[in-house]
């Protein structure tokens, strides 16, 4: 359509409702000249991107410090998980321990031992299941159960969930964790202590593969990870390494660090 097709009433009450707009640009658009009545300018639309999820999740630690975390999952476990405490406590470095709800629930006193020394109390579910091959009622109640039983155990409600096996649908599950206040946290060094494959390995793994703002992984379940822990720490903190725990690092997650 041509400006001259236009009647005078609408060139005039174009050019007073869009100053700004150079007079040419009204008559380039078959639409905006049909609109132009009620609308003569139509800013571009600013194309918005999917918010991102609001759950938390997070693999490691800022790499500023030389900071690592040492985290231990599975227990508490008799007889594994006060060495642990004993070599962490000679060197007073606190840790992060994903405990498994039913072992808190079977264990109760030792979970509160790991508390009261002042290691960070997490979730690691209730029976260990893989999460993401479950319906979203079986996992919230791992989830939710986990927390219940740990909080009652040990006196703290855990800020932070380790989905087992890393295992975890972070879309649809990741609310879960989010609704109950839970950040998700995986790891980024992972010996494979569980498979037990002898304390020099462990040892060397571990200590090979750290770099600032790692978290490591480790299990308070079997001997050779008690055995193994002292050395780690020692060689850990020969190289200058400064430990904290998961929330040492990150703060809560939905905390200010995060927001
Ligand atoms: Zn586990």
């Amino acid at each position: 359509m041509a400006a001259g097709a236009l009647g005078a009433g609408v060139l005039s009450r174009l050019a007073s409702r869009a100053l700004a707009q150079p007079a040419g640009e009204t008559a380039v658009s078959g639409s905006a000249v049909g609109n132009a009545a009620t609308q003569p300018w139509q800013p571009v639309p600013v194309l918005q991107a999917e918010p991102p999820s609001p759950t938390r999740f997070a693999s490691s630690g800022p790499g500023l410090g030389n900071r690592i975390a040492i985290t231990f999952d599975d227990g508490p476990t008799p007889g594994v998980t006060e060495i642990v405490l004993k070599e962490l406590d000679k060197r007073k470095i606190r840790a992060s321990f994903f405990m498994i709800g039913r072992n808190a629930e079977r264990f109760p006193s030792l979970a509160k031992e790991v508390a009261d020394a002042g290691h960070e109390i997490c979730n690691h579910t209730y029976t260990h299941p893989q999460l993401s091959a479950l319906p979203a009622a079986k996992a919230q109640y791992e989830i939710q159960k986990a927390q219940e039983v740990i909080t009652a155990a040990t006196g703290h409600a855990p800020k932070w969930l380790r989905p087992p096996y890393g295992a975890f649908r972070r879309k649809d599950q990741g609310i879960l964790a989010q609704q109950l206040g839970l950040g998700v946290i995986w790891w980024s060094v992972d010996p494979r202590d569980w498979s037990q494959p002898g304390v020099g390995q462990i040892i060397n793994r571990v200590v090979s593969a750290t770099l600032p703002g790692s978290v490591i992984l480790c299990h308070d379940l079997h001997p050779q990870t008690a055995q193994a822990v002292g050395i780690i720490l020692d060689q850990l903190q020969e190289k200058d390494y400064n430990f904290t725990n998961v929330s040492g690092f990150l703060g809560e997650p939905y905390g200010p660090y995060f927001g």
